[in-house]
């Protein structure tokens, strides 16, 4: 880990209704999790929930929005824009998630706009990367998430509030996790490919987290990997058991 905070990221996607939140929040607010010194804890509700959230959930429990428009709002239905997330002091965002790149097309260059310019507005990005199915199995899977990064690397110069998220699509919410070998592999070469093309030093703070079928069983063998700063959970983060994967961090 090397001084890196543990990071676990719960991603509650299109889900919930108020009175699931509230379950959601009371269970959050009561369970036992070390101290933020150790991991930093950032729940993502949809957007209509933030303020409840933000305002319901124990203080050292930050929030994030889902998704944010690529540059300054204005005459662009239905989005919702970076300076409006920070006017409500919702501190982070995750960006290009697999579910937004291939159902709503976003591209790699998009992703990249947009996590250049929410930093640019002065929000944390969780930023997320990785393969499908058909490119693992083409071997490219390294090729893939060194693209993704790279797209972002050229339009971003401080790191300092990027988390890079590598969550493989044929592990999302498929209940078929990667081998914490497998999550390994790929974080080491992230973590090299930011060695050799962006600096040693965001190569060593830079935090990159897995995601795709976390869960309170599996999360511990993955949080000794080296490389795996932490964790971006889907499914398990609306359960109770997301209090055990915050204790992973331990
Ligand atoms: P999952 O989702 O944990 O349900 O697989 C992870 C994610 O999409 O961030």
């Amino acid at each position: 880990m090397m001084g890196r905070k543990f990071f676990v990221g719960g991603n509650w996607k299109c889900n919930g209704t108020t009175e699931e939140v509230n379950k959601i929040v009371s269970t959050l607010n009561a369970g036992e999790v070390p101290s933020p010194d150790v991991v930093e804890v950032v729940v993502s509700p949809p957007f209509l929930f933030l303020p409840l959230v933000k305002t319901s959930l124990r203080p050292e429990f930050q929030v994030a929005a889902q998704n944010c428009w690529v540059k300054k709002g204005g005459a662009f239905t239905g989005e919702v824009s970076a300076e409006m997330l920070v006017n409500l002091s919702i501190p982070w965002v995750i960006i290009g998630h697999s579910e937004r790149r291939l159902i709503l097309m976003e591209s790699n260059e998009f992703v990249a706009d947009k996590v250049a310019y929410a930093l640019s507005q002065g929000l944390k990005v969780i930023a997320c990367i990785g393969e499908t199915l058909e490119q693992r199995e083409a071997g490219s899977t390294v090729a893939v998430v060194a693209e993704q990064t790279k797209a972002i690397a050229a339009k971003i110069s401080d790191w300092t509030n990027v988390v890079l998220a590598y969550e493989p699509v044929w592990a999302i919410g498929t209940g078929k996790v990667a081998t914490p070998a497998q999550a390994q592999e790929v974080h080491f070469e992230l973590r090299k490919w930011l060695q050799a093309n962006v600096s040693p030093e965001v190569a060593e703070s830079t935090r990159i987290i897995y995601g795709g079928s976390v869960t309170a069983a599996n999360c511990k063998e993955l949080a000794a990997q080296p490389d795996v700063d932490g964790f971006l959970v889907g499914g398990a983060s609306l359960k109770p058991e997301f209090i055990d994967i915050i204790k992973s961090a331990e």
